[in-house]
Protein backbone atom coordinates (compact mmCIF):
# COMPACT_ATOMS: atom_id res chain seq x y z
CA UNK A 1 0.00 0.00 0.00
CA UNK A 2 2.73 2.37 1.23
CA UNK A 3 4.55 1.81 -2.24
CA UNK A 4 1.24 2.38 -4.20
CA UNK A 5 0.71 5.65 -2.55
CA UNK A 6 4.57 6.21 -3.15
CA UNK A 7 4.55 5.45 -7.00
CA UNK A 8 1.67 7.18 -7.53
CA UNK A 9 2.79 10.51 -5.73
CA UNK A 10 5.97 10.16 -8.05
CA UNK A 11 3.77 9.81 -11.07
CA UNK A 12 1.65 13.17 -10.07
CA UNK A 13 5.21 14.79 -9.35
CA UNK A 14 5.93 14.30 -13.42
CA UNK A 15 3.09 17.07 -14.06
CA UNK A 16 1.43 14.50 -16.72
CA UNK A 17 -2.15 14.39 -15.19
CA UNK A 18 -2.54 17.68 -15.56
CA UNK A 19 -2.48 18.51 -19.07
CA UNK A 20 -6.36 18.68 -20.91
CA UNK A 21 -5.04 15.94 -23.42
CA UNK A 22 -4.50 13.51 -20.74
CA UNK A 23 -7.33 14.14 -18.92
CA UNK A 24 -9.76 13.77 -21.51
CA UNK A 25 -7.98 10.98 -23.17
CA UNK A 26 -8.36 8.59 -19.63
CA UNK A 27 -12.14 10.05 -19.40
CA UNK A 28 -12.48 8.63 -22.69
CA UNK A 29 -10.54 5.05 -21.63
CA UNK A 30 -12.65 5.23 -19.04
CA UNK A 31 -15.73 5.42 -21.26
CA UNK A 32 -14.44 2.97 -23.46
CA UNK A 33 -13.62 0.75 -20.22
CA UNK A 34 -17.16 0.61 -19.22
CA UNK A 35 -18.72 0.55 -22.73
CA UNK A 36 -16.90 -2.52 -23.98
CA UNK A 37 -17.96 -4.44 -20.78
CA UNK A 38 -21.90 -3.45 -20.14
CA UNK A 39 -22.91 -6.48 -20.18
CA UNK A 40 -20.02 -7.99 -17.64
CA UNK A 41 -20.91 -4.96 -15.33
CA UNK A 42 -24.37 -6.06 -15.57
CA UNK A 43 -23.74 -9.41 -14.72
CA UNK A 44 -21.81 -8.77 -12.14
CA UNK A 45 -24.64 -6.70 -10.51
CA UNK A 46 -26.94 -9.18 -10.92
CA UNK A 47 -24.80 -11.69 -9.05
CA UNK A 48 -24.04 -9.37 -6.21
CA UNK A 49 -28.01 -7.36 -6.19
CA UNK A 50 -30.02 -8.85 -8.51
CA UNK A 51 -29.98 -5.81 -9.95
CA UNK A 52 -32.13 -5.89 -13.12
CA UNK A 53 -30.57 -4.79 -16.56
CA UNK A 54 -32.59 -1.78 -16.72
CA UNK A 55 -31.69 -0.35 -13.07
CA UNK A 56 -27.97 -1.61 -13.65
CA UNK A 57 -28.16 0.52 -17.16
CA UNK A 58 -29.78 3.90 -15.99
CA UNK A 59 -28.53 3.79 -12.14
CA UNK A 60 -25.20 3.06 -13.08
CA UNK A 61 -23.83 2.88 -16.42
CA UNK A 62 -26.01 5.52 -18.17
CA UNK A 63 -25.31 7.85 -15.03
CA UNK A 64 -21.32 7.18 -15.40
CA UNK A 65 -21.86 7.82 -19.04
CA UNK A 66 -23.42 11.01 -18.54
CA UNK A 67 -21.05 12.36 -15.89
CA UNK A 68 -18.08 11.42 -18.26
CA UNK A 69 -19.93 13.08 -21.19
CA UNK A 70 -20.27 16.40 -19.33
CA UNK A 71 -16.71 16.46 -18.00
CA UNK A 72 -14.89 16.00 -21.69
CA UNK A 73 -17.64 19.27 -22.92
CA UNK A 74 -16.69 21.33 -19.43
CA UNK A 75 -13.32 20.25 -18.30
CA UNK A 76 -11.15 22.31 -20.74
CA UNK A 77 -13.41 25.17 -19.43
CA UNK A 78 -12.75 24.54 -15.14
CA UNK A 79 -9.14 23.94 -15.79
CA UNK A 80 -8.15 27.62 -16.52
CA UNK A 81 -7.09 29.83 -13.93
CA UNK A 82 -10.03 32.49 -13.34
CA UNK A 83 -8.86 36.33 -13.31
CA UNK A 84 -10.65 38.12 -9.92
CA UNK A 85 -10.46 41.51 -9.37
CA UNK A 86 -7.41 43.03 -7.25
CA UNK A 87 -8.43 45.71 -4.73
CA UNK A 88 -6.98 49.38 -5.45
CA UNK A 89 -4.68 48.88 -2.38
CA UNK A 90 -2.76 46.10 -4.53
CA UNK A 91 -2.39 48.17 -7.14
CA UNK A 92 -0.62 47.39 -10.08
CA UNK A 93 -0.66 43.64 -9.74
CA UNK A 94 -3.11 41.16 -10.60
CA UNK A 95 -5.14 38.21 -9.24
CA UNK A 96 -5.48 34.50 -10.27
CA UNK A 97 -7.40 31.24 -9.20
CA UNK A 98 -5.07 28.66 -10.68
CA UNK A 99 -7.05 25.05 -10.50
CA UNK A 100 -4.97 22.53 -8.83
CA UNK A 101 -5.18 19.01 -8.74
CA UNK A 102 -5.15 17.69 -4.94
CA UNK A 103 -2.95 14.80 -5.81
CA UNK A 104 -2.97 11.14 -4.78
CA UNK A 105 -6.28 10.83 -4.00
CA UNK A 106 -8.28 7.55 -1.99
CA UNK A 107 -11.49 6.62 -3.27
CA UNK A 108 -13.78 4.61 -0.65
CA UNK A 109 -17.33 3.28 -1.77
CA UNK A 110 -19.94 1.68 -0.62
CA UNK A 111 -21.86 -1.35 -1.52
CA UNK A 112 -25.51 0.23 -2.48
CA UNK A 113 -24.78 1.43 -5.99
CA UNK A 114 -21.28 -0.62 -6.06
CA UNK A 115 -20.10 0.37 -9.71
CA UNK A 116 -21.72 3.91 -10.20
CA UNK A 117 -20.62 4.98 -6.72
CA UNK A 118 -16.92 3.41 -7.00
CA UNK A 119 -16.36 5.57 -10.28
CA UNK A 120 -18.65 8.97 -10.34
CA UNK A 121 -15.69 10.14 -7.97
CA UNK A 122 -13.15 8.76 -10.39
CA UNK A 123 -14.52 10.99 -13.12
CA UNK A 124 -14.01 14.40 -10.82
CA UNK A 125 -10.89 13.02 -9.87
CA UNK A 126 -9.38 12.15 -13.36
CA UNK A 127 -10.96 15.99 -14.75
CA UNK A 128 -9.54 17.65 -11.52
CA UNK A 129 -5.99 16.36 -12.56
CA UNK A 130 -5.21 13.60 -9.96
CA UNK A 131 -4.02 10.33 -9.52
CA UNK A 132 -6.67 7.56 -7.90
CA UNK A 133 -6.15 4.55 -5.52
CA UNK A 134 -10.28 3.13 -5.25
CA UNK A 135 -11.45 1.20 -3.02
CA UNK A 136 -14.52 -0.97 -3.57
CA UNK A 137 -16.60 -2.44 -1.00
CA UNK A 138 -16.35 -6.03 -0.17
CA UNK A 139 -19.88 -6.43 0.29
CA UNK A 140 -20.46 -6.57 -3.70
CA UNK A 141 -17.37 -9.02 -4.19
CA UNK A 142 -18.27 -10.09 -7.94
CA UNK A 143 -18.35 -6.04 -8.45
CA UNK A 144 -15.50 -4.92 -6.47
CA UNK A 145 -13.48 -8.14 -8.58
CA UNK A 146 -15.01 -7.02 -11.68
CA UNK A 147 -13.53 -3.32 -11.06
CA UNK A 148 -10.04 -4.31 -10.12
CA UNK A 149 -9.73 -6.27 -13.93
CA UNK A 150 -11.15 -4.08 -15.72
CA UNK A 151 -8.73 -1.05 -13.62
CA UNK A 152 -5.82 -2.60 -14.14
CA UNK A 153 -6.47 -3.84 -18.11
CA UNK A 154 -7.29 -0.08 -19.03
CA UNK A 155 -5.12 1.95 -16.72
CA UNK A 156 -1.37 2.30 -15.43
CA UNK A 157 -1.33 1.83 -11.62
CA UNK A 158 1.09 4.79 -11.02
CA UNK A 159 -2.22 6.97 -12.31
CA UNK A 160 -5.41 4.78 -11.19
CA UNK A 161 -5.19 1.69 -9.31
CA UNK A 162 -8.10 -0.48 -6.90
CA UNK A 163 -7.50 -2.32 -3.69
CA UNK A 164 -10.11 -4.43 -2.76
CA UNK A 165 -10.79 -5.40 0.98
CA UNK A 166 -12.83 -5.22 3.82
CA UNK A 167 -12.46 -3.11 7.14
CA UNK A 168 -8.47 -4.10 8.02
CA UNK A 169 -7.37 -3.56 4.48
CA UNK A 170 -9.47 0.06 4.62
CA UNK A 171 -7.75 0.91 7.89
CA UNK A 172 -4.22 0.10 6.65
CA UNK A 173 -5.66 2.57 3.59
CA UNK A 174 -6.57 5.33 5.57
CA UNK A 175 -2.69 4.90 7.83
CA UNK A 176 -1.24 6.12 4.35
CA UNK A 177 -0.69 9.40 3.54
CA UNK A 178 -3.32 10.99 0.73
CA UNK A 179 -3.62 14.39 -0.62
CA UNK A 180 -7.63 13.81 -0.50
CA UNK A 181 -10.09 11.12 0.95
CA UNK A 182 -13.48 10.95 -0.94
CA UNK A 183 -15.66 8.70 1.02
CA UNK A 184 -19.11 7.27 0.47
CA UNK A 185 -20.77 5.20 3.02
CA UNK A 186 -22.35 5.36 6.55
CA UNK A 187 -22.32 7.59 8.92
CA UNK A 188 -20.19 6.38 12.06
CA UNK A 189 -17.60 4.69 9.19
CA UNK A 190 -17.19 8.39 7.84
CA UNK A 191 -16.36 9.81 11.30
CA UNK A 192 -13.41 7.06 11.86
CA UNK A 193 -12.35 8.33 8.04
CA UNK A 194 -12.33 11.96 9.65
CA UNK A 195 -10.22 11.00 12.58
CA UNK A 196 -7.66 8.86 10.53
CA UNK A 197 -7.77 11.97 8.16
CA UNK A 198 -6.85 14.38 10.69
CA UNK A 199 -3.42 12.67 11.60
CA UNK A 200 -2.18 14.37 8.78
CA UNK A 201 -4.68 16.91 8.08
CA UNK A 202 -5.95 15.25 5.35
CA UNK A 203 -8.95 17.30 3.07
CA UNK A 204 -12.11 15.12 3.24
CA UNK A 205 -15.18 14.26 1.49
CA UNK A 206 -17.57 12.66 3.37
CA UNK A 207 -21.07 11.24 1.26
CA UNK A 208 -22.98 10.19 4.00
CA UNK A 209 -26.63 8.83 4.77
CA UNK A 210 -28.77 9.40 7.37
CA UNK A 211 -33.30 9.31 7.53
CA UNK A 212 -34.92 11.79 4.55
CA UNK A 213 -38.07 12.24 5.18
CA UNK A 214 -41.13 12.75 2.88
CA UNK A 215 -43.70 15.00 3.79
CA UNK A 216 -47.14 14.88 1.94
CA UNK A 217 -49.26 17.89 2.59
CA UNK A 218 -53.07 18.02 2.19
CA UNK A 219 -52.86 20.14 -0.81
CA UNK A 220 -50.96 17.19 -2.69
CA UNK A 221 -51.57 16.08 -6.18
CA UNK A 222 -52.11 12.36 -4.35
CA UNK A 223 -51.35 9.82 -7.69
CA UNK A 224 -48.44 11.16 -8.80
CA UNK A 225 -47.17 11.67 -5.16
CA UNK A 226 -47.63 7.62 -4.71
CA UNK A 227 -45.97 6.65 -7.77
CA UNK A 228 -43.01 8.61 -6.76
CA UNK A 229 -42.66 7.48 -3.33
CA UNK A 230 -42.75 4.35 -4.50
CA UNK A 231 -40.32 4.48 -6.90
CA UNK A 232 -38.05 6.59 -4.61
CA UNK A 233 -38.07 4.14 -1.90
CA UNK A 234 -38.58 0.43 -3.57
CA UNK A 235 -35.69 1.58 -6.16
CA UNK A 236 -32.74 -0.72 -5.47
CA UNK A 237 -35.46 -2.78 -2.59
CA UNK A 238 -34.95 0.58 -0.64
CA UNK A 239 -30.75 0.45 -0.27
CA UNK A 240 -30.14 3.97 -2.05
CA UNK A 241 -28.76 6.68 0.71
CA UNK A 242 -31.12 9.37 -0.51
CA UNK A 243 -34.77 6.81 -0.38
CA UNK A 244 -37.29 8.56 1.12
CA UNK A 245 -36.45 7.13 4.66
CA UNK A 246 -40.04 7.47 6.02
CA UNK A 247 -43.53 9.03 5.30
CA UNK A 248 -45.01 11.97 7.23
CA UNK A 249 -48.36 12.14 5.63
CA UNK A 250 -51.44 14.78 6.46
CA UNK A 251 -54.50 13.25 8.18
CA UNK A 252 -56.99 14.22 5.59
CA UNK A 253 -55.39 12.35 2.81
CA UNK A 254 -53.55 9.50 4.42
CA UNK A 255 -56.41 6.76 4.04
CA UNK A 256 -56.57 7.92 0.31
CA UNK A 257 -52.20 8.49 0.34
CA UNK A 258 -51.92 4.97 1.38
CA UNK A 259 -54.10 3.21 -1.16
CA UNK A 260 -52.71 5.05 -4.11
CA UNK A 261 -49.71 4.21 -2.60
CA UNK A 262 -50.11 -0.04 -2.08
CA UNK A 263 -51.81 0.37 -6.04
CA UNK A 264 -48.43 2.23 -7.39
CA UNK A 265 -46.42 -0.61 -5.86
CA UNK A 266 -48.78 -3.50 -7.57
CA UNK A 267 -48.02 -1.71 -10.36
CA UNK A 268 -44.21 -1.28 -10.29
CA UNK A 269 -43.57 -4.57 -9.06
CA UNK A 270 -46.63 -7.08 -9.23
CA UNK A 271 -48.89 -8.39 -7.27
CA UNK A 272 -46.15 -11.67 -6.63
CA UNK A 273 -42.91 -9.14 -6.14
CA UNK A 274 -41.01 -11.93 -4.17
CA UNK A 275 -41.38 -13.85 -7.65
CA UNK A 276 -40.44 -10.82 -9.45
CA UNK A 277 -36.82 -11.00 -11.36
CA UNK A 278 -36.25 -7.99 -11.42
CA UNK A 279 -36.57 -6.79 -7.90
CA UNK A 280 -33.36 -6.11 -6.02
CA UNK A 281 -32.41 -8.36 -3.02
CA UNK A 282 -31.19 -7.05 -0.09
CA UNK A 283 -27.10 -7.28 0.36
CA UNK A 284 -26.30 -9.94 2.61
CA UNK A 285 -27.82 -11.76 6.06
CA UNK A 286 -26.83 -9.61 8.33
CA UNK A 287 -28.86 -6.67 6.62
CA UNK A 288 -31.85 -8.99 6.19
CA UNK A 289 -32.22 -9.90 9.67
CA UNK A 290 -31.55 -6.20 10.91
CA UNK A 291 -34.29 -5.24 8.30
CA UNK A 292 -36.80 -8.16 8.94
CA UNK A 293 -36.63 -7.03 12.60
CA UNK A 294 -38.46 -4.10 11.80
CA UNK A 295 -41.06 -5.79 10.82
CA UNK A 296 -43.09 -6.06 13.69
CA UNK A 297 -43.00 -2.51 14.29
CA UNK A 298 -46.84 -0.55 14.10
CA UNK A 299 -49.33 -2.19 11.72
CA UNK A 300 -48.40 -3.68 8.21
CA UNK A 301 -50.63 -2.34 5.82
CA UNK A 302 -48.47 -3.97 2.77
CA UNK A 303 -46.26 -6.29 2.08
CA UNK A 304 -44.53 -7.90 5.07
CA UNK A 305 -43.73 -11.05 3.18
CA UNK A 306 -39.50 -12.09 3.03
CA UNK A 307 -37.40 -14.91 1.91
CA UNK A 308 -34.44 -15.46 3.95
CA UNK A 309 -32.77 -18.28 1.77
CA UNK A 310 -33.12 -15.65 -1.59
CA UNK A 311 -32.57 -12.24 0.66
CA UNK A 312 -35.46 -10.74 -0.29
CA UNK A 313 -37.65 -8.33 1.64
CA UNK A 314 -41.03 -7.42 0.03
CA UNK A 315 -42.08 -3.61 -0.75
CA UNK A 316 -43.61 -3.19 3.04
CA UNK A 317 -46.06 -0.26 4.45
CA UNK A 318 -45.88 0.08 8.28
CA UNK A 319 -48.62 2.40 9.53
CA UNK A 320 -49.22 3.49 13.06
CA UNK A 321 -45.21 4.23 13.76
CA UNK A 322 -44.39 6.75 16.69
CA UNK A 323 -40.58 8.10 16.88
CA UNK A 324 -40.25 5.75 19.71
CA UNK A 325 -40.11 2.30 17.26
CA UNK A 326 -36.84 0.64 16.60
CA UNK A 327 -37.58 1.48 13.12
CA UNK A 328 -37.45 5.02 13.05
CA UNK A 329 -33.98 5.27 15.81
CA UNK A 330 -31.50 4.81 12.80
CA UNK A 331 -31.27 5.10 8.64
CA UNK A 332 -33.69 1.99 7.60
CA UNK A 333 -32.13 1.52 3.92
CA UNK A 334 -34.42 -1.44 2.63
CA UNK A 335 -37.53 -1.61 1.36
CA UNK A 336 -39.41 -1.00 4.57
CA UNK A 337 -42.15 2.73 4.71
CA UNK A 338 -42.53 3.42 8.18
CA UNK A 339 -45.47 6.29 8.26
CA UNK A 340 -46.20 9.13 10.40
CA UNK A 341 -49.10 11.15 10.75
CA UNK A 342 -49.65 14.86 11.16
CA UNK A 343 -52.49 17.41 11.45
CA UNK A 344 -50.28 20.74 11.25
CA UNK A 345 -46.74 21.42 9.35
CA UNK A 346 -45.51 23.43 12.09
CA UNK A 347 -45.56 20.31 14.07
CA UNK A 348 -43.76 18.04 11.75
CA UNK A 349 -40.81 21.21 11.19
CA UNK A 350 -40.20 21.07 14.93
CA UNK A 351 -40.06 17.38 14.63
CA UNK A 352 -37.57 17.33 11.75
CA UNK A 353 -35.59 19.87 13.52
CA UNK A 354 -34.98 17.58 16.29
CA UNK A 355 -32.99 14.67 14.22
CA UNK A 356 -29.84 15.24 12.34
CA UNK A 357 -29.62 16.94 9.14
CA UNK A 358 -30.98 14.72 6.65
CA UNK A 359 -29.21 14.02 3.73
CA UNK A 360 -32.39 14.54 1.18
CA UNK A 361 -35.60 15.81 2.18
CA UNK A 362 -38.81 15.40 -0.10
CA UNK A 363 -41.91 17.61 -0.13
CA UNK A 364 -45.36 17.35 -1.81
CA UNK A 365 -47.58 20.45 -1.58
CA UNK A 366 -49.13 22.44 -4.71
CA UNK A 367 -48.74 25.39 -2.39
CA UNK A 368 -45.12 27.60 -3.09
CA UNK A 369 -45.25 29.16 0.38
CA UNK A 370 -45.70 26.07 2.17
CA UNK A 371 -42.33 24.94 -0.17
CA UNK A 372 -40.87 27.87 0.94
CA UNK A 373 -41.64 27.48 3.99
CA UNK A 374 -39.66 23.82 4.49
CA UNK A 375 -37.04 25.07 2.46
CA UNK A 376 -36.34 28.19 4.97
CA UNK A 377 -36.82 25.65 8.09
CA UNK A 378 -35.36 22.36 7.61
CA UNK A 379 -31.88 21.78 7.15
CA UNK A 380 -31.17 19.08 4.35
CA UNK A 381 -28.31 18.10 2.02
CA UNK A 382 -30.57 18.18 -1.33
CA UNK A 383 -33.75 17.28 -2.13
CA UNK A 384 -37.44 18.03 -4.36
CA UNK A 385 -40.55 19.69 -4.53
CA UNK A 386 -43.15 16.70 -5.25
CA UNK A 387 -40.49 14.57 -6.54
CA UNK A 388 -37.97 12.02 -4.96
CA UNK A 389 -34.39 10.94 -5.54
CA UNK A 390 -34.60 13.31 -9.10
CA UNK A 391 -31.88 16.03 -7.83
CA UNK A 392 -29.39 12.98 -8.12
CA UNK A 393 -29.51 12.96 -11.65
CA UNK A 394 -29.09 16.53 -12.58
CA UNK A 395 -25.21 17.18 -13.41
CA UNK A 396 -25.68 21.23 -12.79
CA UNK A 397 -26.86 20.68 -9.13
CA UNK A 398 -23.93 19.74 -6.44
CA UNK A 399 -25.03 16.37 -4.97
CA UNK A 400 -24.17 16.01 -1.39
CA UNK A 401 -25.33 15.81 2.51
CA UNK A 402 -25.16 18.66 5.26
CA UNK A 403 -23.69 17.87 9.11
CA UNK A 404 -24.06 14.38 9.75
CA UNK A 405 -25.50 13.28 6.44
CA UNK A 406 -22.03 14.33 4.88
CA UNK A 407 -19.31 16.82 4.12
CA UNK A 408 -18.60 18.72 0.86
CA UNK A 409 -20.16 17.66 -2.55
CA UNK A 410 -19.67 16.34 -6.28
CA UNK A 411 -21.73 15.82 -9.41
CA UNK A 412 -20.74 17.86 -12.60
CA UNK A 413 -18.72 21.13 -11.97
CA UNK A 414 -19.40 20.25 -8.15
CA UNK A 415 -17.23 16.81 -8.76
CA UNK A 416 -14.52 18.92 -10.72
CA UNK A 417 -14.14 21.58 -7.98
CA UNK A 418 -14.52 18.55 -5.34
CA UNK A 419 -10.95 17.35 -6.51
CA UNK A 420 -9.08 20.61 -7.14
CA UNK A 421 -7.54 23.33 -4.55
CA UNK A 422 -8.08 26.72 -5.42
CA UNK A 423 -4.67 27.80 -5.16
CA UNK A 424 -4.70 31.99 -5.16
CA UNK A 425 -1.96 33.83 -6.50
CA UNK A 426 -0.74 37.43 -6.73
CA UNK A 427 0.97 38.16 -9.20
CA UNK A 428 2.65 41.49 -8.49
CA UNK A 429 4.69 44.48 -10.17
CA UNK A 430 8.22 44.81 -9.80
CA UNK A 431 7.96 48.31 -11.35
CA UNK A 432 7.17 50.65 -8.94
CA UNK A 433 6.92 49.71 -4.93
CA UNK A 434 4.87 51.44 -2.16
CA UNK A 435 6.90 52.04 0.50
CA UNK A 436 4.09 53.39 2.83
CA UNK A 437 3.23 49.35 3.27
CA UNK A 438 6.99 48.93 5.55
CA UNK A 439 6.82 49.61 8.92
CA UNK A 440 9.06 52.60 9.90
CA UNK A 441 8.98 54.07 6.34
CA UNK A 442 7.58 57.07 5.49
CA UNK A 443 4.77 57.51 2.52
CA UNK A 444 5.95 57.36 -1.19
CA UNK A 445 6.43 54.81 -4.40
CA UNK A 446 9.45 54.46 -5.46
CA UNK A 447 10.18 53.18 -9.24
CA UNK A 448 11.92 49.91 -9.33
P1 LIG B 1 -20.08 1.45 5.20
O1 LIG B 1 -19.76 2.73 5.87
O2 LIG B 1 -20.30 0.24 6.03
O3 LIG B 1 -18.91 1.04 4.17
C1 LIG B 1 -18.41 1.95 3.20
C2 LIG B 1 -16.95 1.62 2.91
O4 LIG B 1 -16.19 1.75 4.11
C3 LIG B 1 -16.72 0.21 2.39
O5 LIG B 1 -15.78 0.27 1.34
C4 LIG B 1 -16.16 -0.53 3.59
O6 LIG B 1 -15.22 -1.53 3.24
C5 LIG B 1 -15.47 0.57 4.37
N1 LIG B 1 -15.55 0.33 5.82
C6 LIG B 1 -16.56 -0.28 6.52
N2 LIG B 1 -16.29 -0.28 7.84
C7 LIG B 1 -15.10 0.34 7.98
C8 LIG B 1 -14.28 0.65 9.12
N3 LIG B 1 -14.62 0.30 10.35
N4 LIG B 1 -13.10 1.29 8.89
C9 LIG B 1 -12.73 1.64 7.65
N5 LIG B 1 -13.46 1.36 6.55
C10 LIG B 1 -14.62 0.73 6.71
O7 LIG B 1 -21.33 1.78 4.26
P2 LIG B 1 -22.14 0.77 3.34
O8 LIG B 1 -22.89 -0.17 4.20
O9 LIG B 1 -21.24 0.25 2.27
O10 LIG B 1 -23.15 1.78 2.62
C11 LIG B 1 -24.36 2.15 3.20
C12 LIG B 1 -24.29 3.54 3.80
O11 LIG B 1 -23.73 4.44 2.87
C13 LIG B 1 -25.65 4.11 4.13
O12 LIG B 1 -25.57 4.82 5.32
C14 LIG B 1 -25.94 5.05 2.98
O13 LIG B 1 -26.84 6.09 3.28
C15 LIG B 1 -24.58 5.57 2.68
N6 LIG B 1 -24.49 6.01 1.30
C16 LIG B 1 -24.35 7.33 1.06
C17 LIG B 1 -24.30 7.77 -0.25
C18 LIG B 1 -24.17 9.23 -0.58
O14 LIG B 1 -23.93 9.55 -1.73
N7 LIG B 1 -24.31 10.12 0.37
C19 LIG B 1 -24.39 6.86 -1.30
C20 LIG B 1 -24.52 5.51 -0.99
C21 LIG B 1 -24.56 5.09 0.32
Amino acid sequence: MSEIAHHQKQFYYTEKTKSLAFRKERLQALKTMIETNEQRIMDALKTDLNKSEFDSYTHEIGFLYAEINFMLKEVKEWMKPTKVKTPASHFGSKSYIHKDPYGTCLIIAPWNYPFQLALAPVIGAIAAGNTIVLKPSELTPTVSSLLKQLVEEAFDPAFFTVFEGAVEETQQLLEQRFDLIFFTGSVPVGKIVMEKAAKHVTPVILELGGKSPVIVDEDAKLDVAAKRIAWGKYTNAGQTCIAPDYLYVHRNVKPELLSKLKDSIVEMYGKEPMQNETYTHIVNQKHFSRLSAYLDNGELVHGGQTNAEELIIEPTVLDHISWDDAIMKDEIFGPLLPVLTFDNLDDVITQVQTQEKPLALYYFSEDEQKQQTILDQLPFGGGCMNDTLFHVANPHLPFGGVGPSGLGSYHGKASFDAFTHQKSVVYQTTKFDFSFRYPGSKLGLSIV
